[in-house]
């Protein structure tokens, strides 16, 4: 993807937006762009550099982006913005960049730590305690509730590599300043020689110490490939997470894709084609906070024998939560491909029902009372009528969002 129209390549050293930010690490990747830690040499503080391929697609992908992160961007900085613009990734800056590839656009993000993702690896696919599912669910409520209500934005891709943890240190304000001191100059001669390759290593390891400290981690998963250790976050009091990754999110009232969200997360009004609103963001909520707490993804659907995999997502969601009333199951443009007219599935003819309170009790061993109060908590959200489906506002009232945990692990 290194080539015309793609990725542009960055090394350490290199600078961005006529010298003001210098490339310091790498932080991730996505179909659409490389991240890098970045030192602002304005503002003496790191920020994430989001690095977008040069095609076309790319570019209007990321002037959409821009466009939606500028509007929620523009109200922060009102005198009477919301405190709880804090739970959402903030744009500091954006500017283009000509490199070998095209011309990049580029936009320059706060510095966060690692995903829910990460965090859910780092429980060794067991989940976290109650508790802190429940903080992080509060966070990405308030975020949810600030884009809804406030900007009328629907996010669509939630998930969680979408929800970044907030790195507890401050890299600018780190008192060991040998360690954390930013690079400054990029390597100089060829990438390929064997000296130079040397120093690009020594800056390399240099630059993962001081991103070690930032994250309170021993090293980079991503560089070394090595097993992931728990990030200093999962202890902390305060886990407070953002919502991330704009590249996909909408005004409710110009809605641009038919078929929105990883499949994993997506609603089944979005499955039928029968139209969606920010109820979606609602339901893939209940994806994540399901995960978090249990480490498996609530629904994995496949392709099989006979049937699609739309099909055996929908099945896999009346197993859980009972039949698709016949209303909604027959009302979408897609209903026809799935349904009869009785609102039966086709092809998946026999289900196994298989409620959520019994799921979290015989499969994850949940205490009776945990799982019945996180089934209460989860299954208006999971409502197939997405106007049912309880807002990001109502859902912050929930009393099990104040419960304390009964079995503390
Ligand atoms: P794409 O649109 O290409 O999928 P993302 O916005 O999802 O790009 O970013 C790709 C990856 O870069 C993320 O999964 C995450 O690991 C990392 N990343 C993105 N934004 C930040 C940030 N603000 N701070 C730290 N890491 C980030
Ligand atoms: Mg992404």
């Amino acid at each position: 993807s290194y080539r015309k129209g793609g990725y542009h390549a960055v090394r350490i050293g290199d600078q961005f937006a006529a010298g003001r930010y210098i490339a310091q690490r790498k932080l991730g990747w996505g179909h659409f762009s490389t991240v890098w830690l970045a030192y602002d040499t304005t503002t003496s503080a790191y920020v994430a550099l989001k690095i977008q391929k040069s095609a076309s697609q790319f570019v209007d992908a990321a002037l959409h982006e821009i466009e939606i992160l500028s509007s929620i961007a523009d109200c922060a900085s009102s005198s009477n913005a919301s405190s709880n613009v804090k739970f959402v990734i903030q744009l500091i800056d954006h500017f283009k960049h000509t490199g070998p590839n095209g011309q990049h656009l580029c936009m320059v993000l706060e510095f966060l730590g690692d995903s829910l993702l990460r965090l859910i690896k780092f429980s060794r696919y067991k989940g976290l305690p109650l508790d802190r599912v429940r903080e992080i669910c509060k966070c990405i409520l308030i975020g949810l509730d600030y884009l809804h209500r406030e900007h009328g934005i629907i996010h669509t891709d939630l998930k969680p590599e979408n929800v970044l943890l907030v790195s507890t240190i401050d890299p600018a304000k780190d008192p060991v300043r040998s360690e954390t001191a930013p690079i400054l100059e990029r390597p100089e001669g060829n990438i390929n020689g064997g000296v130079t390759s040397l120093i690009e290593k020594r800056l390399k390891r240099r630059a993962r110490r001081a991103v070690a400290k930032i994250s309170g981690r021993k090293d980079s998963m991503v560089e070394t490939g090595e097993a992931p250790k728990p990030d200093r976050n999962i202890d902390g009091v305060d886990v407070r997470c953002k919502i991330v990754d704009f590249g996909n999110a909408c005004f409710a009232d110009k809605p641009i894709a038919q078929e929105i969200q990883t499949r994993q997360y997506r609603a089944p009004e979005v499955i039928l084609e029968a139209g969606y609103s920010f109820s979606v963001d609602m339901w893939s909520f209940a994806c994540i906070a399901f995960e978090l707490a249990t480490g498996d993804m609530l629904f994995t659907p496949k392709v099989g024998q006979g049937f699609s995999e739309d099909e055996d997502h929908l099945a896999l969601m009346m197993e859980l939560l009972g039949k698709i009333p016949r209303k909604i199951a027959t009302a979408g443009a897609k209903s026809k491909d799935f349904f009869d007219r009785h609102g039966d599935l086709k092809r998946i003819r026999r289900l196994k029902f298989w409620p959520l309170n019994k799921l979290l009790i015989d499969r994850y061993k949940f205490p009776e009372n945990d799982a019945h109060e996180f089934s209460e908590f989860l299954l208006p959200l999971l409502d197939f009528a997405p106007e049912k489906r309880p807002t990001a506002q109502q859902c912050l009232q929930h009393p099990w969002l104040n419960c304390k945990d009964s079995t503390p692990t």
